[in-house]
């Protein structure tokens, strides 16, 4: 069997120039990054503003395995079998973190015969976005250090700096460190810390904004630390928002490049799906909507955590209605559910399935709570059985639930092609009535209860004390109308990665709350939540190589 880099070497691209021309973006409007990759110019954005949108889709999934369960694969092959019926889509999808490529998961292309290419460079350094995006992060931290060097006349109490440095690398050295030691000259020591690039406040900042002007308004509105009367100090106050917006002028532009099969996709964004909203570029998904007639986009993570904060953050903010829900399950993800053991998930086991497809049951009902329709799909794994298939076809559609098996990891857009007619038929008679959780008046509180019991399945809510007193404060400093961004593992509905299926009568533990004041969210901890995360025992960067004549092997 072929691995995906073996497939994704062997495809034949197409310049992007010539995937664009089918889009109707002229060469002027391109700016290339070499002859597969490129960024859409602004004067192209403004261009299409007034187009009719298209239709947006989507792909969410029941809580993983810890291998993922195809969401991306899943995306990238219903939009190739869109191309293979004739119809006009675009992928809409984060771009990948270095941190888990060389780490356990892997790169983020999709999969098999449903990726996006050239897959090397969008899981390496692409067109550099991340990079800009951890410059600029770390220019913040350098000017917040410099100003406490040169008198502090901002009064920044340093025990308070809540900004922190940022590398795209899985490194769990620099969770906690200690700056500035040395002579009086290189600077005040103090504790600090690095955070993953994808959970820097900026990485979420970009995705939200929806245009320069916007960028720089919340650059400006983040908060770096707080004063000795406790007050936020902000980067505006700093002087930094102008220099950091320079950094990132190009990051801001949505990348263009293509699948197997040539179908256009915007890669955009990385936010993490736990301390950020872990969706792609608002403004990638606002340009899709105006160039195709239907748009598929992924969210992180399970839908628990990835698809409702796609809808309360991201569609909220953007007044983005999404038109329907393809929920992946997998057969190995629903008996990971049912209690078996990551490594003996090849088997058959109809007992396990059975235990385990009440996770796929919350999801549904979960997804219908937001009005828009739902369809299932198993994406198939050659280990499934045709008894285990059928239960789970069975099991939807006694729940008035639609659903399509998708083969696109095995054979591409034609294996998806029953999955995009189910869609189309689906966006045909089943109209969206797409609303959010909760309103943006209900007090913090109430909106952390409201995903907990509607979404988790929580009986009740517990604060720890620091929680309820920093909630009285981001509440007193005016950001109670922001939506909250929770951050909790992903295996489990509940915040304990061990309560697998769907569990029920349990309390989720809220640890610690923040603001995310230039995203526009309040970030709700429950449980450990890794910022700054580490590589395996034997992490894949150990099996990575190149050829001497540059070509890159290990990278899946
Ligand atoms: P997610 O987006 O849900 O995290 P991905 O689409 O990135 O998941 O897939 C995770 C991994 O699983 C990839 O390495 C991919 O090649 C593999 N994979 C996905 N679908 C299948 C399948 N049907 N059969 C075998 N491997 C698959
Ligand atoms: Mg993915």
């Amino acid at each position: 069997m072929k691995t995906d880099i073996q497939i994704a070497q062997e495809a034949v691209m197409k310049p992007i120039a010539e995937v664009a021309a089918g889009l109707h973006i002229d060469a002027e409007e391109l700016e290339l990054y070499g002859k597969y990759k490129a960024k859409i110019s602004d004067e192209y954005l403004e261009k299409i503003k007034g187009n009719p949108d298209g239709k947006l889709i989507l792909v969410t999934a029941i809580n993983p395995t810890p291998a993922g369960e195809g969401k991306t694969t899943t995306s990238v092959g219903l939009g190739q079998a869109f191309g293979k019926l004739g119809e006009k889509a675009i992928i809409a999808l984060r771009e990948p973190s270095l941190g888990p490529c060389f780490g356990v998961k892997g790169g983020a292309a999709g999969g098999g015969y449903a990726q996006v290419v050239p897959m090397e460079d969008l899981n390496l350094h692409f067109t550099g976005d991340f990079h800009a995006i951890t410059s600029a992060n770390n220019l913040l931290a350098a000017m917040l250090d410099n100003h406490i060097q040169q008198g502090n006349e901002l009064g920044i109490d340093t025990r308070q700096v809540v900004w922190k440095r940022c590398l795209d690398m899985n490194d769990r050295v620099l969770r906690n460190i200690v700056v500035g030691l040395g002579s009086k000259a290189d600077g005040t020591v103090r504790e600090d810390h690095f955070v993953i690039t994808v959970a820097s406040e900026i990485m979420a900042v970009l995705c939200l904004a929806s245009d320069m002007e916007d960028l720089k308004a919340r650059l400006g509105r983040m908060v770096v630390a707080y004063n000795f009367s406790g007050e936020p100090v902000t980067a505006e106050a700093l002087q930094a928002t102008g220099a950091m917006a320079a950094l990132l002028k190009d990051a801001l532009k949505p990348n263009l490049i293509q699948t197997l099969e040539h179908t256009p996709a915007l890669i955009h964004g990385g936010p993490f799906a736990n301390i950020a909203h872990g969706c792609n570029s608002v403004r990638a998904t606002r340009a899709a909507l105006k160039m195709a007639d239907y748009v598929i986009t992924e969210a992180g993570f399970g839908a628990d955590l990835g698809a409702e904060k796609f809808f309360d953050i991201k569609c909220r903010m953007a007044g983005l209605k999404p038109d329907a829900v393809v929920l992946v399950a997998t057969v190995r993800a629903l008996k990971y559910n049912g209690g078996v053991a990551k490594a003996d998930l090849n088997g058959e086991n109809l007992a396990a399935l059975e235990k385990g497809v009440i996770n796929l049951e919350k999801h549904i009902e979960n997804l219908q709570k937001y009005g828009v329709p739902v369809v299932v799909t198993l994406n198939s794994f050659i280990t499934d059985t045709q008894a285990e298939i059928s239960y789970v076809k069975r099991f939807c559609e006694e729940r008035d639930c639609e659903f399509a098996i998708s083969e696109v990891w095995e054979k591409g857009g034609e294996g998806g092609v029953a999955l995009a007619k189910k869609v189309i038929e689906t966006l045909r008679t089943k109209e969206s009535n797409f609303k959010v959780l909760y309103e943006d008046e209900l007090p913090l509180e109430g909106k952390i209860e409201a995903v907990a019991r509607e979404i988790y399945g929580a009986k009740d809510v517990s604060y720890s004390p620091a929680a309820v007193k920093q909630l009285e404060k981001l509440g007193q400093l005016g950001f109670g109308k922001f939506p909250v961004c929770m951050a909790k593992t992903q295996y489990s509905l509940s915040d304990d990665p061990v309560l697998l299926g769907r569990p029920e009568g349990f309390t989720l533990n809220v640890r610690e709350v923040y603001v995310s004041a230039g995203a526009g969210f309040v970030v709700v901890l429950t449980g450990a939540v890794m910022t700054m995360p580490g590589l395996p025992c034997s992490p894949a960067a150990c099996r990575i190589d190149v050829t001497k004549d540059g070509m890159i092997t290990g990278l899946f």
